[in-house]
């Protein structure tokens, strides 16, 4: 029997972040892979244990933050069979193992390098997906796919839930903040959930409407739960910020949408250098 399982399906991976051996919360993260190299995306809150505004330890009760996640992978050459393998967050000098963005916890988003290993299967998201020429219009559906209700409903796979675009998608609602909002009611558990736009006909950035022959997917960014606890609105990182964060440098183009500052100028990351010496480094 061939079973058809969307490869979406198998990039994202539920992530129980862990103090020692101690579960502390749930939450999702999908591979992608960059020049070469395999990365393990999700939220910098669901790594630091603290809200990403207000700093706060998300851990009420014990105040306890991880120090390891436990990630579910897929089986190698198993489709259907998960393992499980941890992975150690902190140093021996407590310093994290995450790569952060270069604003810091501004920005809700973190990758982790992986080492392959010869018991699992990766399957990553093709970042290509992002320039795909799709528009997202306000109030248009768009998919998280992730774990809302962590593993307890008794599937490994992750559930496709449905939101809506709930800000202009060509504007950051928030400045210095490169993300749109959606309005989904999602769980804690998807903190870290791919977010993409599926369509068989869609308006392109030259104001046409395609008719494809089959359905199209647009990687539209990264989840990061709700900005207010009683709202169903949530943050989409946009894509370009996982390139900012892997090469560690905040990027001035078109998709970024931020403007270069003087090459003597302060650079806009805050690091103290000039932005020619940060950067805006020539490689
Ligand atoms: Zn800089």
């Amino acid at each position: 029997m061939i079973r058809y399982v969307d490869p979406l399906s198998c990039t994202s991976l539920f992530i129980e972040p862990c103090f020692n051996e101690i579960g502390l919360s749930v939450a999702t993260g999908f591979l992608l892979k960059y020049c070469e190299d395999t990365y393990l995306i999700t939220n910098w809150h669901v790594v630091s244990g603290k809200d990403a505004d207000s700093l706060e330890c998300l851990d009420k009760k014990n105040l306890a933050i991880p120090n390891n996640l436990l990630v579910s992978f897929h089986k190698k050459g198993s489709l259907g069979e998960w393992v499980k393998r941890r992975i150690d967050l902190l140093d021996d000098n407590e310093d994290p193992l995450w790569l952060e963005h270069p604003l810091g916890s501004e920005v809700d988003v973190v990758v982790i390098k992986l080492d392959e290993t010869d018991d699992i299967e990766i399957y990553t998201l093709d970042y290509q997906l992002k320039d795909k020429d799709m528009v997202p219009v306000t109030a248009m559906p768009v998919s998280v796919v992730g774990y809302p209700f962590g593993l307890s409903a008794g599937a490994n796979w992750p559930i496709w839930k449905t939101g809506n675009i709930a800000s202009d998608h060509g504007i950051d609602f928030e400045v210095n903040r490169p993300a749109f909002l959606i309005d989904a009611t999602t769980r804690a558990g998807m903190s870290g959930s791919p977010v993409v736009l599926r369509a068989d006909s869609y308006q392109t950035s030259d104001g046409n409407y395609e008719m494809a022959g089959g359905i199209q997917t647009r990687f539209l960014g990264v989840y990061a739960g709700r900005i207010h606890g009683q709202s169903e609105i949530g943050r989409v990182w946009r894509p370009f910020v996982i390139q900012e964060t892997i090469e560690n440098r905040l990027l001035f183009n078109d998709e970024s949408m931020r403007f270069s500052p003087s090459r003597i100028a302060k650079c806009p990351c805050n690091r103290g250098l000039r932005f020619k010496e940060c950067c805006g480094k020539v490689a």
